[in-house]
């Protein structure tokens, strides 16, 4: 009990020093924005959210690249830092971090959004504040559930769960000095994303993201889109798509800093995308690729079965298709050596919304995996039941049947 008092205490006091200094900041005399810290969302062991044929951590690296190549070749007097330029690991409060102790003069956060609805689709760009609806308190936490994949998190962000009921408190005592800037930059960000992508408007929003609670500077955080909408995923992925993405955050920092600076430093011009043309070509080429692959696999398979006589497993090598036996899930991110496991053999593990999933067998064929269940289930694990996985990604077990042949 002591411990969480003097926690939100600290936190407390860590809020009037940044409305303090905050306030002092925006008083100097220049609103320059002469120094931008661009933050691509997740990144090397925490892929972020997973679509069906991408990932997070790509997409929001691959928009941030090219937005951060335009400033640097449109806006000389601006630099441009980076919390991370490749496919690594960067923990969330040393992203805060670096933005702070470079005194940044602003800081943007590109991540994709998903939901369990998988028809939930648009873009949303967010500030930091209080949860507005659940909804939001949803999208935050899934964000800010990074922080529980992190070594020694418990250490860097002062007890904080992010999955806690306190963290909602902790964050609606944020009032930002750099709130309306914030919400500036915020509203032309989405004005220009919707204008260009023609996704559907989900508005500015307002939420206790940690990375923007930590920065002491104006800063956004915009949701492209749903990973985990079929259609969505088909223009997040898209090249063009991002550089017109990447094209309309630019604008709209530009909108910004002319504001702030008092200048009229031009836009650049954009095409905007044709939303329903690629997701047509993508799932054409998807089409004719899944065919491709399934032909070529159909043929290893009858090569394989003539040299080993082994047909299924043949197919599911060359698809590579693989059946196993899902027997717990948790939050948190457990040993293999824990007791929980002892009955089980052959351990892996995935991680599907921000929870860790322990699965025990990788078999080859659906029947063989069938087996195993029924083993599991006598053996302490009667909740047990079967995953399918191509390409070490979750599939349905119909998918992967239908793959098998079956
Ligand atoms: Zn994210």
């Amino acid at each position: 009990m002591n411990s969480k008092i003097t926690f939100l205490f600290c936190l407390i006091l860590t809020f009037f020093n940044a409305a303090i200094f905050g306030q002092s900041g925006e008083n100097t005399a220049t609103n320059k924005v002469g120094k931008i810290v661009l933050d691509a969302g997740h990144g090397g062991e925490d892929p972020g959210a997973l679509g069906k044929r991408s990932r997070e951590k790509d997409i929001t690296l691959s928009v941030i690249l090219k937005l951060g190549k335009l400033i640097s070749d449109n806006c000389k007097d601006v630099e441009v830092l980076y919390t991370r330029k490749k496919d690594v690991s960067v923990d969330l409060y040393k992203r805060a971090r670096y933005a702070n102790e470079n005194h940044a003069d602003l800081f943007i956060s590109v991540h994709c959004n998903a939901a369990k609805n998988l028809s939930a689709h648009g873009v949303e760009t967010y500030v930091m504040g209080l949860h507005r609806s659940e909804a939001n308190l949803a999208v935050a936490r899934q964000e800010n559930a990074a922080i529980l994949k992190e070594k020694n998190y418990e250490n860097n962000y002062e007890g904080f769960n992010p999955n806690s009921t306190e963290a909602s408190v902790i964050f609606s005592l944020y009032a930002s000095a750099y709130l309306k800037n914030s919400a500036i930059l915020a509203s032309a960000v989405q004005k220009n994303l919707v204008a260009n992508t023609h996704i559907h408007d989900r508005n500015v929003q307002q939420a206790g993201f940690w990375v923007l609670y930590k920065v002491a500077m104006p800063s956004i955080l915009i949701e492209l889109g749903f990973i985990s909408n079929y259609n969505e995923e088909s223009i997040l992925m898209d090249e063009n798509a991002q550089n017109v993405m990447a094209r309309s955050i630019y604008n709209a920092f530009i909108e910004y800093k002319n504001k702030m600076e008092g200048t009229n430093k031009p836009y650049l011009s954009v095409d905007p995308i044709n939303k329903d043309k690629i997701i047509k070509n993508v799932k054409e080429e998807e089409e004719k690729k899944a065919a491709e692959e399934k032909a070529k696999a159909e043929e290893q398979a009858k090569a394989a079965e003539k040299s080993e006589g082994q047909p299924a497993a043949g197919l599911a090598d060359s698809l590579k298709i693989r059946f196993r036996v899902q027997i717990y899930a948790s939050p948190e991110d457990l040993s293999f050596t824990d007791p929980k496991f002892k009955n089980a053999t052959d351990l892996k593990k995935y991680s599907e919304n921000n929870w860790w999933k322990y699965t025990s067998g990788d078999l080859k064929t659906f029947e063989e995996a069938k087996a195993h269940l029924k083993t599991l289930k006598e053996n302490g694990f009667p909740d047990a039941f079967i995953v399918s996985f191509k390409n070490e990604v979750k599939i349905t077990n119909d998918e992967a049947r239908k793959l098998e042949g079956k």
